[in-house]
């Protein structure tokens, strides 16, 4: 194929059947969330580029890796790389906060960065996130953890790690920087060539090296700069999450550089992964909405990359297979058996029929490749009202009258009408 046909660096085609493990994970994800109340939004997949400007302007994503670009009519667009900031931009432009409080979303869907292309890395990622508006209280930073971590667990991944922080409040976190820039400071020449712009920039993200991690590890710890309120908020956060049966780690690196976050930050993690390996991270960012001259109104949320967890997970999380039932027929017979697989559809099972005009051992052949049961058209027990059904997964077979067909692939029992002429009459008879 000509390279210029072939599909964009950093992205994939996501084919059958781990397709069906990200609709399984969607679905898994959705219904977990609906557990905890909070309900589906869908925002444009691109924005206003001002949108992810003024929420992460400093930001590696908004510097580098976004995809922007201008449209026919000039407007400055961007594909969003993260679903927080449209979220928000939803919230106050609907006046979600004149509705009652707190609102619970949750979203799903592709972000894209123009991120350096690496194993497991891709330039649009699917994200699952939620985002919990209108409540200061720590239970709500609890509640949005304990759904990220119930999601993972319902996955396959069990014991999940909470790492667990704090970055302060505008009361707590000046004094914090100073002291940290202080120290960073005094050990400039040490450190690596992206953290001398960090230094200067965005001092927070100076923990976040992973160069400078033996000079990171004498740095301040912000847990001695807490003010009283944050330190309570914290442990009200931990309390509850441990008593819910979550293991959580104080990790004094975990941080936000974006003024908007306030207090909690938070990765999960699993043993399995090592130590330092995050899943996914969320935080609070009680200043967000403000920064998009929203109203104030305090949010916490998270957002969990699809394709990282999926793998991962690598076997643990099986999507639901599809169990068809094939119909083979023996010569004479290709029309009964399209007319009784559709007959199966009608009635809620997956089926399917040959549509290559097979010969019946072929057929077998097919079916033996990816279906649970065989039923065989034709012959004398189809003139006798019968079907020979085949189970492949029991390895056994059977004669059965078809009407007993529902049943014994263990389906509720219902009607799997004789002869197309029948069968449509059957249809008829419910319309
Ligand atoms: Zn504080
Ligand atoms: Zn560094």
């Amino acid at each position: 194929m000509r390279p210029e046909l072939q599909r964009p660096r950093g992205t994939q085609d996501v084919l059958p059947p781990h397709s069906w493990k990200v609709e399984g994970m969607r679905q898994l994800a959705l219904a977990v969330a609906r557990r905890y109340g909070f309900e589906p939004l869908e925002t444009p997949i691109f924005e206003q580029s001002a949108v992810f400007l003024r929420v992460g302007e400093n930001t590696d994503i908004v510097q580098h890796e976004r995809y922007a670009f201008r449209d026919a009519g000039g407007v400055d667009l961007t594909l969003r790389p993260e679903g927080t900031a449209g979220a928000a931009r939803a919230f106050i432009e609907n006046g979600l906060a004149q509705q009652p409080q707190p609102v619970r979303l949750c979203y799903w869907g592709p972000m894209f960065r123009r991120e350096r292309p690496e194993a497991g890395r891709f330039r649009q990622h699917t994200q699952f996130g939620a985002e919990l508006y209108g409540s200061e209280l720590p239970f709500a930073d609890a509640e949005i953890i304990l759904l990220a971590t119930a999601v993972v667990e319902a996955a396959g991944l069990t014991d999940p790690v909470v790492r667990l922080n704090s970055i302060g409040c505008e009361v707590c976190r000046p004094r914090y920087r100073t002291a940290l820039i202080e120290y960073y400071q005094g050990r400039r020449a040490e450190l690596c060539e992206d953290c001398q712009v960090r230094l200067e920039r965005n001092p927070l993200r100076l923990l976040d090296c992973k160069v400078d991690v033996a000079i990171r590890a004498e740095a301040p710890d912000i847990a001695d700069f807490w003010c009283e309120a944050c330190r309570t908020h914290y442990e009200a956060v931990r309390s509850l999450l441990e008593r819910a049966g979550r293991t959580v780690r104080r990790d004094p690196r975990l941080v936000r550089g974006l003024d908007y976050y306030t207090r909690t930050v938070f990765e999960v993690g699993h043993p399995s992964l090592g130590e330092s390996v995050a899943l996914f991270g969320g935080g609070r960012y009680d200043g967000l909405m403000e920064s998009l001259d929203g109203p104030k109104v305090p949010a916490v949320g998270f957002g969990m990359g699809i394709e990282r967890l999926l793998s991962a997970l690598e076997g643990r999380f099986v999507a639901t297979p599809l169990t068809p039932v094939y119909v083979a027929h023996l010569p004479g017979f290709a029309e009964e058996a399209q007319l009784l697989a559709e007959s199966l559809r009608r009635q809620g099972v997956a089926a399917e029929a040959d549509l290559l005009g097979r010969s019946l051992k072929a057929q077998l052949k097919d079916a033996s490749r990816r279906t649970r049961w065989v039923v065989l058209v034709g012959g004398r027990e189809w003139e006798s009202g019968q079907v020979v059904v085949r189970d492949l997964e029991q390895g056994s077979q059977e004669t059965i009258p078809y009407d007993q067909l529902m049943q014994w692939m263990g389906i509720e029992a219902a009607q799997v009408p004789l002869s197309g002429r029948r069968w449509a009459a059957a249809d008829q008879r419910q319309d």
